[in-house]
């Protein structure tokens, strides 16, 4: 980026500004909060930029002179708030703090740069969204080899994968559905799309140059040293590939921005494709998975219907079972058994979620002790979460069910909620430096400094009253000032009762002034038993805090097993107030036949918060052999797409584990699930509407296999009504004969439902309508059979188009319909009461060759032995058109 503003000479600059400046080069791409006071301050471009961002206001330094500086600033106490500013914008953010007590500083207050925050590795809880994992992705291309990869690593929880990549348009795919919040790449080696997608895409951009956070060359080193492994075949991967190199740079970069070791990633593990059902970034978009895709944001997404859980963790594994469903029938009926089980126990799954509502966020609570950034209240959370830990685990592992069987087994980490309990005040204190973090009775020393900082007046009292006591003297006071610290008094009357010990310090008219090494001792105690209080504190939680990472391990198996159960009483819970049945599994391929299927977020939205039973008419589907291509006519507002993307929702709420909003249901697993829905414009990466339709098409032909389920709504509308019906023909041809995808077609070409006559696996369907008087009532039942119109006069009535307009085009399309041409060969549908007068002249321009001149000639031309049925389609199609029906 262009500097903007000018940077006086260095001799002409304060020594601060010159050290801030020499930081500054060393943290170019982020905004550098530079600590003075009581405030972070911003100079410079920082400043011009920040400013707008942070919603402060721009000032400058020494204004008005040739030394002007631009600046803002944000006080320190609420720096996280702006932090999350700069963070949402995409910008990264580096904290340089006072590092000595500047009343203590000879000259220029010592700072150091103490945090780099990036939106990819974050790791606040404030900062953070809960149930969203907050991903950093590295990209790596090998050119030579023509392949690449890409480590995703959440600092905020440990979750560290892989995913290899054959060729760009999969890179680009992966990152549309992991979405990233930052990404690492090298510009010149990314296939070029990969990189337009990221820099399209991705809120924060890193460009690594050469070796910047890793040497290549030391990649599998690197990895081999952090997961101390010998070697890196047990994680599947080699010493010399992409994905190496990636979980390297991933890795170290990390550990650049937190400045720490990173010793809760304990785990790497590399995600195939062919584990889990492929749901592509295109699908999920379509069908509304996770955001809305008019709107933006959560609102009627399938996860704001699905998602009941009631922690973070397992908001987030929620999202990654609808990610990556399942494709194994046993694995699913698993998910499905303990579901099951749940949904009739409402008791034991009430109680459950009660107390899963109770828990902290482990996995994040873990990294913060990792990254030493656990604060005394996080380590209360903690100890309180595993106090209900065994309760949950207990309720769970009681189950038949063997998922939550398997809970039994888990650790219940009674010692470090022991510990936690023991050395914890009940309600720590938020920040460790303000004391009041570790219990009274953990150490006698601690006890004694806190009542002496706490109580020293009483100590002073009770030692006045001791030394009155023991000389005689009444009016003895202990007292203090700066010069002396505390000081015994006595009056010039009593000093013959003063005691051999005493050693006098000062004389005055009426008295005098004495220390005894009791007092000074008691003094020092006082002075500085709030420093070793502290100091004790403090080196007690640092060992809370190891305790904690050292049980690491299984502090995450039981996030992630709590979060499993999580999702599964979730499922159990919506089931139960959505009426959802249990679909009954089958293997890859086989048939999907459900009945009385609903879609669930129109379901929902129709009976609001309430159960179900709302107006949202059911439907059936049978995919099998006889029927895997169905092509779906029926009016506009019809119902078609909420019946196509109604399969295809319930397939995949199936496979992630969920039950489905059918009355019953049996599930050929799939391996993909494909979408082309509606028309979008990628105008930013210079595709028209009809390329997009056709790319996403093409992706579909290439890559559907028999196994996979395929959603087209309206392909081939985008352009000529001759040219996209055509190409749709031949896509449902070649669908059928060549990968045998179940598919739903749904269109307003009528004239593809002759497909049903030709083709043995493709059947019709329609909406239902009633025609009543001039009105029509959308039914929502589907029923075998065709459509012969779509009603989209009658629809365009009811957006509110003008009468004049509706009325007219009645008119056009009556002519249309009879197909009427003038002797002049000119279209009939230019007449009628609202035509416009013609053009004067028109009349010789007859357009048409005559009739039968035309017929002579399609004879001559056709070679009837050769006709396949979409070149009859046409033939017809043109004949009619020409000879006016
Ligand atoms: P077009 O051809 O104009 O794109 P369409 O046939 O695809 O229309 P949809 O968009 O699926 O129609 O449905 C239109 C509206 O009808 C939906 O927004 C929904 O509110 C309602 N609807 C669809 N299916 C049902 C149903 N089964 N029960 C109740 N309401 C439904």
């Amino acid at each position: 980026m262009a500097r903007r503003s000018t940077i006086p000479e260095a001799s002409q600059l304060t020594p601060m500004l010159r050290h801030y400046l020499e930081v500054k080069s060393a943290h170019e791409d982020a905004l550098l909060f530079y600590r003075m006071g009581d405030f972070f301050e911003l100079f410079f471009d920082d400043a011009v930029d920040a400013a707008p961002l942070l919603e402060v206001s721009l000032t400058a330094r020494h204004k008005g002179s040739d030394k002007e500086v631009p600046m803002c600033g944000v006080p320190h106490h609420s720096v996280q708030t702006y932090i999350g500013k700069a963070l949402r914008a995409g910008r990264k953010v580096a904290i340089c703090e006072q590092v000595e007590d500047p009343k203590a500083a000879k000259g220029l207050v010592k700072r150091e740069v103490t945090q780099v925050i990036t939106p990819g590795t974050v790791v606040a809880p404030e900062l953070l969204d809960g149930k969203d994992a907050n991903l950093l992705g590295a990209l790596v291309w090998d050119a030579r080899a023509g392949a690449g990869a890409g480590a995703y690593l959440d600092v905020s929880t440990g979750e560290f994968f892989l995913r290899r990549y054959p060729d760009g348009d999969a890179m680009v795919e992966d990152l549309g559905v992991i979405r990233p919040r930052e990404a690492l790449f090298e510009a010149a080696e990314l296939p070029e799309a990969a990189e337009a997608f990221i820099r399209a895409e991705v809120m924060c951009v890193t460009e690594l140059e050469g070796d910047r956070y890793v040497d290549r060359r030391r990649a599998a080193e690197v990895l081999r040293e952090h997961f101390s492994a010998s070697t890196l075949r047990g994680f599947g991967l080699e010493d010399k590939e992409p994905a190496t190199d990636a979980a390297a740079v991933a890795l170290e970069y990390a550990r650049a921005t937190q400045f720490s070791t990173l010793d809760h990633i304990q785990s790497l593990a590399v995600r195939r494709g062919d584990d889990a059902m492929v749901i592509d970034a295109t699908t999920l978009a379509n069908l509304d998975v996770f955001r809305n895709q008019r709107e933006g944001g959560r609102r009627a997404t399938l996860i704001s219907v699905l998602d009941r859980t009631v922690t973070s963790p397992g908001g987030r594994r929620l999202k990654d079972w609808l990610r990556r469903p399942l494709m194994i029938p046993s694995a699913v009926a698993e998910r499905h058994d303990a579901v099951e089980e749940l949904l009739q126990q409402h008791g034991l799954r009430s109680e459950i979620r009660d107390h899963l509502e109770q828990l902290g966020d482990l996995e994040r609570l873990l990294s913060r002790a990792v990254l030493s950034s656990m604060t005394p209240r996080e380590a209360a959370a903690l100890r309180d979460s595993l106090r209900r830990v065994p309760a949950l685990l207990d309720m769970a592992g009681g189950c038949q069910a063997e998922l939550l069987a398997d809970l039994a087994d888990v650790d219940r980490l009674e010692d470090l909620r022991e510990r936690l309990e023991s050395l914890l005040e009940d309600e720590p204190t938020a920040k460790l430096e303000a004391g009041g973090v570790i219990r009274t009775g953990v150490d006698e020393e601690l006890d004694r400094c806190r009542s002496l900082a706490r109580d020293a007046k009483k100590h002073i009292a009770s030692m006045q009253e001791r030394e009155r006591e023991q000389t005689g003297i009444s009016s003895l006071k202990i007292r203090y000032n700066k010069v002396f610290g505390y000081y015994l008094e006595v009056t010039k009357a009593n000093t013959h009762l003063v005691p051999e010990h005493y050693i006098r310090k000062q004389t005055l008219v009426n008295a005098e002034r004495y220390v005894t090494p009791e007092i000074k001792e008691l003094e020092e105690d006082i002075l500085s038993a709030e420093e070793r209080q502290l100091e004790l504190e403090r080196v007690y939680f640092e060992s809370l805090r190891r305790a904690v990472v050292e049980r690491g391990e299984g502090l995450r198996e039981v996030a992630s097993a709590l979060s499993i159960l999580d999702v599964l009483a979730g499922f159990a819970e919506l089931a139960a107030h959505r009426r959802y049945c249990r679909p009954s599994m089958r293997a890859l391929g086989e048939p999907i036949q459900i009945s009385d299927g609903r879609h669930p977020v129109v379901e929902a939205s129709l009976s609001g918060a309430g159960a179900s039973g709302s107006g949202f008419v059911p439907n059936d589907i049978d995919l099998d052999d006889d029927a895997r291509i169905v092509i779906l006519t029926g009016p506009n507002m019809g119902g078609k797409s909420t019946y196509l993307r109604q399969v295809a929702l319930i397939v995949l709420m199936a496979q992630a584990g969920s039950y489905v909003p059918a009355a019953s249901a049996e599930i050929g697993v799939v391996d993909r699930i494909f979408t082309r829905v509606g028309a979008s414009d990628d105008l930013a990466r210079g595709e028209s509407t009809f390329m997009v339709e056709m790319i996403e098409t093409a992706n579909i032909l290439h890559h559907a296999t028999g196994e996979s389920l395929v959603i087209l709504d309206e392909v081939g509308r985008g352009t000529a009504t001759f040219d996209g019906m055509s190409l749709a023909w031949a896509i449902i041809e070649h669908l059928h004969s060549a990968a045998r995808p179940k598919t739903l077609f749904a269109t307003h070409y009528h004239e593809l439902t002759e497909l049903a006559q030709l083709l043995p696996g493709v059947v019709n369907r329609t909406l239902a309508v009633k025609e009543w008087q001039d009105q029509i009532v959308f039914l929502r039942r589907i029923v075998p059979g065709a459509a012969d119109k779509s009603y989209g006069l009658h629809v365009a009535r009811l957006a509110g188009l003008p009468s004049a307009v509706i009325d007219r085009a009645a008119e056009v399309l009556a002519n249309l319909e009879k197909q009427e041409y003038d002797p002049a060969g000119r279209p009939r549908r230019a007449e009628g009461e609202g035509a416009p007068a013609p053009v004067p002249g028109s009349e010789q321009m007859a357009l048409f060759t005559p009739p039968q001149e035309l017929v002579a000639q399609l004879l001559r031309d056709t070679d009837v032995d050769q006709l396949t049925p979409l070149a009859a389609l046409n033939l017809i199609a043109s004949l009619k058109n020409r000879l006016g029906g």
